[in-house]
């Protein structure tokens, strides 16, 4: 035991709230058949994708991961940036229509 200032600090590094997290967003493969659409606020960039197609391509990534790839495929130049001015390639919920999983349903 101890009160040491430098030992609790030490302690508390350990809580990154990133540490300990899982993937508990929705694979390519939950949208197969579906068309995946995305939309970048920064740039005109607005696409539509077929999940199967994808799929075929690149596999069955998370969704987390997926979007960073079509970003950069479509040759987003902010993609790598880790400021504020980063791509803003997302999905777009509204024109996928159904939602899927736990994390999607909180959004509505
Ligand atoms: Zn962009």
């Amino acid at each position: 035991m101890t009160n040491d200032p430098a030992a609790k600090k030490k302690q508390t590094a350990h809580r990154n709230p990133t540490f300990h997290r899982q993937y508990t967003l929705p694979y390519l493969s939950d949208y197969a058949g579906r068309k995946i659409w995305v939309k970048c606020g920064k740039c005109p960039l607005r696409k539509r994708y077929d999940a199967n197609t994808l799929l075929a391509k690149i596999g069955d990534v998370c969704m987390h991961e997926l979007i960073g790839r079509l970003a950069r495929a479509e040759g987003c130049p902010k993609v790598d940036n880790i400021s504020a001015d980063r791509c803003n390639l997302h999905y777009d919920i509204k024109a996928m229509g159904e939602l899927i999983g736990d994390q999607n349903r909180q959004l509505r």
